[in-house]
């Protein structure tokens, strides 16, 4: 499952391909599971927008969108569209006490477990489990394809995710997202409505670089045990990040092009190999679902 450090990757990979460009059509395929948003809803927010710029939100990669839409000799069919999406009320929500505020516009991916983003010529094949095409007027596509069909596609107006971003939270504010919890470290770290986009590699690798068991009941750190784990995990995800991310699943950047380095893991998936530190064997339990993996002479 592709984490942050990987997401991350690939928004700044669309961001350089697609901002600027403008979404002519849109085609949605038939399985319900990948939509989150209507598929009408979804064609109608996207269609004759300007790509303002990609980014990432936690695990979410956000397209944002211009709010208002590129002028083009519209075919009956879209003038009909047009005027449907006007008569949705969109205008009238900058009514009212701030008249100048717009209302803006996102198209928002989740790649879930084998979701993939491709920006290719229309000549390029479909491949299977395309769930979406992307007219570009530029010419090209932006393909979603996802065989196992966890990611979601969905549209939305100011969109806000829960939880702090781990590279942009304070480290007071880190500290005190952790203060009484009763549940382990781990758990708390996994923990979406606390911090956004931290997954289970980047959590053990931070906990190993922090010396801190996974287990640990994060009321029990130290406010110097939580500094420690705030400067390993935003030193272990801007590691991964500018090795491209860590290519541990089916993923490829935004070309389709098998284009990551892989983060020396040091505990992850390592069970039974010895600490790249004092060579005990690395251990893995399971804490709520989830593998950990620790050294139990390094992590207290
Ligand atoms: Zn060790």
């Amino acid at each position: 499952m592709p984490e942050l450090p990987e997401v991350e990757t690939i928004a700044r990979g669309l961001a350089s391909r697609v901002t600027g460009d403008v979404i002519e059509s849109v085609w949605l395929g038939s399985k319900p599971e990948p939509l989150k948003s209507p598929a009408a809803e979804i064609a109608a927010t996207l269609e004759s927008r300007r790509i303002a710029g990609v980014r990432r939100v936690g695990k979410h990669i956000v397209l944002d969108l211009e709010t208002d839409r590129v002028a083009r000799a519209p075919s009956p069919a879209q003038r009909l569209n047009r005027s449907r999406g006007s008569s949705t009320g969109k205008k009238s929500a900058g009514g009212g006490a701030r008249p100048t505020q717009k209302p803006t516009a996102q198209w928002i991916v989740h790649l879930g477990m084998t979701g993939r983003l491709l920006v290719c010529q229309p000549e390029v094949e479909i491949a299977k489990h395309t769930h979406a095409v992307v007219k570009l007027a530029s010419g090209r596509e932006l393909r979603f394809v996802d065989p196992r069909r966890f990611g979601r596609l969905s549209v939305a107006h100011d969109f806000e995710a829960s939880g702090s971003e781990p590279l942009e939270v304070q480290p007071d504010h880190f500290v005190s997202l952790f203060r009484g919890r009763k549940t382990p470290i781990k758990s708390a770290l996994l923990n979406q409505k606390l911090l956004r986009g931290v997954g289970n590699i980047y959590a053990d690798e931070s906990l190993f670089r922090s010396g801190i068991r996974p287990r640990r009941r994060a009321a029990s750190l130290t406010r110097e045990d939580l500094q420690r784990l705030y400067r390993a995990l935003q030193e272990v995800l801007r590691e991964a990040i500018s090795l491209g991310g860590s290519s541990v699943s089916d993923y490829v950047d935004a070309d389709g092009e098998e284009g990551f380095f892989q983060l020396q893991h040091r505990v992850y998936g390592r069970e039974g190999e010895p600490c790249p530190v004092c060579k005990t064997a690395i251990k893995r339990v399971v804490i709520a679902g989830r593998s950990s993996h620790y050294c139990p002479k390094c992590q207290k």
